[in-house]
């Protein structure tokens, strides 16, 4: 091809292109362009010209590549699953019946479908752990109307596979590791790829806060234990806790750290930048603006609500409850006006189950189901929220033999120490809370929670 006919070649090809661009044919682009869902769908809908003319079809662009033609004034984007949630930018143009393009609307990043998302675990918490629990409170009327749990009158209840990548019985941080990054990983492992080639996996906690979001971890447990440890560190496994701590502090940096302390020490947060505080007095003082705030209410677990009954000497006339806990986050991470991600964990519910000790094992519920309940009464006439309550596998072998008087312990039997493979419930409430309906897998939560609309 000689020099000139190159040139005309070029000249042609920017013709074509600023007709794409710049419209002197007439038409008008699309308006309000939004796209909504970061991790496998992203759906993107526009408004026609505001002009008026007659649109034969739009074509729609990602990051400025084009990706599909419709009809219609909205297209889903179906990425590949293993996608990691980042923002892409969207645009589309209009064509009339000649052919002729408009150019191209105002572009729009993709985003998150839902402003809050509130996941709570009860850690070890299977269908017969609940049941008991509504036992001890109800007594056999457990189940009717005005009887029920909390999170037992939610609009959505379902179940939940718990199996990990390499047993039938998962432990805790494989399970936390499938709700937080969609992954199945081996027993043990923090969020990363093992099986795999050991990257980080990206949590939902680091996907809200990549869009802007705040974060919080709550739990009951040490705060550096393998539930909330999987939403924001990554470790080849949970009992690297110190590193985990480190992860918090100097990766992640969740907004809100409430719960036991043994790694994660007051010195050690004061230092990474947050508020440290200790007790419920210092908790009710601190401001809500605080942007990073951390709790050590007990130097090691939070204690058993059922120990404290006990005693004369009852630990939470000086520390808060869960539910407090709970409160106080989000205090802080509804300042965000962009939203949040919190994680809450019932955490000792498993160490009753491991000990098979009904007691420690219902009043760790019960505490839980409070939570639930001020996690609702916050959320109360929102329609951005999501609240998820679920389990990450069952503890003990629970069977509940039969429902004794309300306030008595019901009658159980235990069939092992160890953790089970039988499924958990789920029990949902708020946008897209459809999604945790029916039976679904712990894998199921990234995709369902970052989806679009
Ligand atoms: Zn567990």
């Amino acid at each position: 091809m000689g020099n000139a006919s190159r040139l005309i070649w070029v000249l042609a090809l920017s013709i074509t292109l600023s007709a794409c661009g710049d419209s002197d044919q007439g038409i008008g682009a699309p308006t309000q362009l939004q796209a909504v869902g970061i991790k496998s769908q992203v759906h993107v809908s526009w408004s026609p010209p505001s002009d008026g003319a007659v649109v034969a079809a739009y074509r729609v662009y990602r990051d400025d590549v084009e990706i599909g033609e419709v009809t219609t004034t909205s297209f889903v984007d179906e990425l590949p699953g293993d996608e990691e949630c980042v923002t892409r930018q969207y645009t589309a143009l209009a064509v009339d019946a000649d052919g002729n393009a408009s150019p191209r609307s105002e572009p729009a990043a993709s985003s998150l479908p839902l402003s809050n998302v509130i996941i709570m675990i009860g850690d070890g918490m299977g269908p017969e752990h609940e049941r008991a629990a509504g036992c001890y409170l109800f007594g056999p009327d457990h189940g009717s109307d005005g009887s029920e749990l909390v999170f037992e009158t939610l609009p959505v209840q379902g179940q939940m596979t718990t199996y990990s990548a390499n047993s039938d019985i998962t432990d805790s941080a494989a399970s936390a590791t499938a709700i937080a990054t969609g992954h199945k990983v081996a027993n043990n492992v923090v969020s990363v790829a093992n099986p795999g080639d050991e990257r980080d996996l990206y949590t939902i906690l680091e996907c809200f806060a990549d869009q802007g979001r705040a974060t919080g971890l709550v739990t009951t447990t040490q705060i550096s234990h393998a539930t909330p440890a999987c939403f924001a560190a990554h470790q080849p496994v949970r009992l690297l806790q110190a590193a985990i701590v480190v992860d918090y502090l100097e990766e992640a940096r969740p907004n809100v750290l409430f719960g036991g302390a043994l790694h994660m020490t007051p010195e050690l947060a004061a230092d990474a930048g947050y508020e440290a505080v200790t007790t419920r007095a210092e908790l009710d003082a601190l401001p809500d603006d605080t942007e990073f705030a951390s709790g050590q209410f007990a130097p090691d677990h939070m204690p058993y609500e059922y120990d404290a009954t006990q005693t004369e000497d009852d630990p939470y006339d000086v520390i808060p409850h869960l539910h407090e806990m709970v409160t106080a986050a989000l205090g802080r991470l509804e300042e965000n006006p962009e939203g949040f991600f919190l994680l809450v964990e019932g955490g000792r519910i498993d160490h009753g189950g491991h000990e098979n000790s009904i007691e420690r094992n219902v009043l760790e519920t019960v505490a839980f189901d409070e939570a639930v309940e001020a996690v609702l009464a916050w959320a109360q006439g929102r329609d951005d929220t999501l609240i998820v309550i679920t389990a990450d596998h069952e503890t003990g072998g629970l069977d509940v033999v039969e429902c004794n008087a309300a306030g008595d312990w019901p009658t159980v039997t235990w069939s092992t120490l160890d953790h089970t493979g039988v499924p958990v419930n789920t029990h949902a409430w708020g946008k897209n809370a459809d999604r945790f309906g029916g039976t679904i897998d712990n894998t199921d939560f990234f995709t369902a929670i970052s989806s679009g609309p």
